[in-house]
């Protein structure tokens, strides 16, 4: 396997991982899939998809849900983690 075919694998597995860790309803499986696919990129030195990364917490790798409080503010995003309380910005 060449380094793009391992790249390419290691995306698809990213993206399912981050696609089951949506539709869990249990939290703590849930934070783990994130946590897998976080690794994944790690290892394989991936920037994860931009859609993917803003999925998530970074503190306690939870998959930002309904519960996840989304505000605007001086054309910054703010997204605070329903589980850790932990706040994103995203500017935009
Ligand atoms: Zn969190």
């Amino acid at each position: 396997m060449n380094k793009r075919e391992a790249n390419d694998l290691a995306m698809r597995r990213i993206r399912y991982l981050a696609d089951l860790s949506m539709r869990q309803s249990n939290i703590r499986l849930a934070q783990r899939y994130v946590s897998i696919a976080r690794n994944i990129g790690k290892r394989m030195d991936i920037t994860l998809p931009i859609d993917v990364k803003r999925s998530f917490c970074k503190k306690c790798n939870t998959p930002y849900g309904p519960e996840s409080v989304i505000r605007l503010k001086n054309r910054i995003l703010i997204i605070t983690c329903s589980v850790c309380g932990d706040r994103r910005r995203i500017p935009y």
